[in-house]
């Protein structure tokens, strides 16, 4: 791709909450002075924390997306996923969306590639559960939810019937303990008009492998989380994980079986296989960064959130943790540094305090522990709520007014049946988009099928 400019070329790979944010201070700093593209394969920044209210109805998905092109005025957009980076020539190669080839070369360069669904090996997982990383999972989990309570609600024989009402999300981190507290609080809304056999009802249960729910965040937050969702009849099951899956259902480890058609796998995420193949070091599997999130030896390459190590000041000889907080503020960091490398300000180490953390438990409920201070309860939701829409970058107005109509409206329970089973696998690097019928093979990731009814993972009937 030829640019008329000779000014500076700086390219940002990922338009997540750090590339974002590198984008907007960039633009900002160093305006007149860098041409700056920004490679993404979406036109939209996706706000992953509210992902968990798409996925139950509360929110529509549209609400949780921010126009690129429409919030980073003076930054170019170029839709595509990079498939490689060539250090020596300074150049990204990259796949647009309909499958044509490009490379953009740089001056400076920002990689933000965020990170992807973790698999473990278990047998039948890949094959039968689905990950919770992007737009297109939660789309897949709205309406298949509410299909399987539709057919429980037709079921032949109560066995059916009790196995499409049951759902299991293994991983009780804050992605596992949001969807199982939206999912359950949603199923109940929608078992509400449909005739389901006498004494069955929607079923969630939470496995994770670890002692209590939320095992990285403050025992306070466990605590309330577990209060909250066991109180709501979420079955939590610690200490526990799953030895097979199958079309009907799971086995767990500790030899209990579970008929259910719905296995949701958030047992975390592992860096976007991108920074793997640039041949540098990593740390399970993040690209080494200085404080400076400079790539040693690479003055003109940075890297920063989910993708990159980025050492952790405040506790010598570990590394940031990842979430939408560091990286947020490590685009910014990014940002700045890159602008300094071409001579505008001063450029500064990663260094933060913490500021607390939120989840939202559904309903009106939360847990919290904004600046150190542990909240529980409705006030804990208003405070997760609020820091959400002041942490958007846009959109505010119209999550706001979902929030409202779904505070007074019955949940919409329709499928609209879009994203089906096989266009979301779980082994992907691209979650962001959904597989489509005769689309192009997703650079690392799966090909798509040929025509919807030969894929590699057998549709489900249904599906
Ligand atoms: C359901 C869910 C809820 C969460 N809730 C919270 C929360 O409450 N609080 C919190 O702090 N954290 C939360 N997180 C974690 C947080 O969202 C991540 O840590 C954060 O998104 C990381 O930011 P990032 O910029 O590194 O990656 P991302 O935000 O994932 O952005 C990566 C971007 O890079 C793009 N990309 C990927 N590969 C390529 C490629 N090859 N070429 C070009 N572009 C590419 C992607 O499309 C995306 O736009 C949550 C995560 C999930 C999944």
């Amino acid at each position: 791709m030829s640019r008329a400019s000779h000014r500076p070329h700086v390219v940002i790979v990922g338009a997540g909450f750090a590339g974002f944010q590198a984008a907007r201070t960039l633009a900002r700093l160093a305006r007149g002075r860098a041409d700056v593209t920004l490679l993404n394969p979406t036109d939209y920044f996706l706000y992953l924390p509210l992902l968990p209210q798409v996925a139950a109805g509360v929110l529509e998905p549209r609400r949780v997306t921010v126009s690129l092109s429409g919030t980073l005025k003076h930054v170019r957009l170029v839709l595509g996923e990079a498939d490689g980076v060539d250090l020596e020539r300074r150049a990204v190669r990259y796949t647009g969306p309909e499958g044509e080839r490009g490379e953009l070369t740089y001056d400076r360069l920002v990689l933000a590639v965020g990170s992807v669904n973790k698999l473990l090996p278990v047998p039948g997982v890949a094959e039968h559960a689905h990950g919770f990383r992007g737009l297109p999972e939660a789309l897949y989990l709205r309406d298949h939810v509410t299909r399987q309570i539709e057919l429980a609600a037709a079921a032949p024989d109560a066995a059916t019937c009790r196995a499409r009402c049951t759902f299991v999300v293994v991983g009780a981190g804050y992605t596992g303990v949001e969807v199982a507290a939206h999912g359950q609080l949603f199923t109940r809304s929608l078992a509400r008009h449909q005739a389901l056999r006498a004494g069955i009802e929607p079923r969630w249960l939470l496995l994770d492998i670890a002692p209590r729910v939320l095992p990285e965040l403050d025992r306070r937050l466990s605590t309330t989380a577990d209060r909250v969702l066991s109180g709501r009849g979420v079955e939590i099951r610690t200490g526990t994980s799953v030895k097979e899956a199958t079309r009907e259902g799971v086995l767990l480890d500790d030899g209990d079986t579970i008929d259910t058609r719905t296995l949701v796998w958030c047992v975390g995420v592992r860096p976007d296989p991108l920074v793997a193949g640039i041949g540098k070091p990593l740390e399970r599997g993040r690209l080494v960064v200085d404080p400076f999130l400079n790539v040693p030896g690479h003055p003109e390459v940075f890297a920063c959130g989910d993708a990159a190590a980025v050492p952790d000041l405040a506790e010598p000889g570990e590394f940031t943790a990842m979430t939408a907080q560091h990286a947020w503020r490590q685009g910014k960091v990014a940002g700045r540094n890159v602008a300094a490398s071409l001579g505008v300000g001063r450029r500064g180490a990663y260094r933060h305090h913490d500021l607390g953390f939120t989840v939202d438990l559904g309903g009106v409920k939360g847990a919290a522990n904004p600046l150190g201070v542990p909240l529980s309860g409705p006030l804990a939701g208003a405070v997760t709520r609020g820091y959400h829409l002041a942490a958007m970058p846009g959109n505010r107005v119209r999550v706001a007014a979902d929030w409202l109509l779904d505070a007074v409206l019955p949940r919409q329970g329709v499928q609209l049946g879009l994203v089906r089973s096989w266009s979301v696998p779980l082994d992907t690097a691209s979650p962001e988009l959904a597989r489509v019928p005769g689309g192009p093979a997703a650079p690392g990731g799966h090909p798509a099928p040929a025509d919807a009814r030969s894929h590699e993972h057998e549709p489900k009937p249904e599906e």
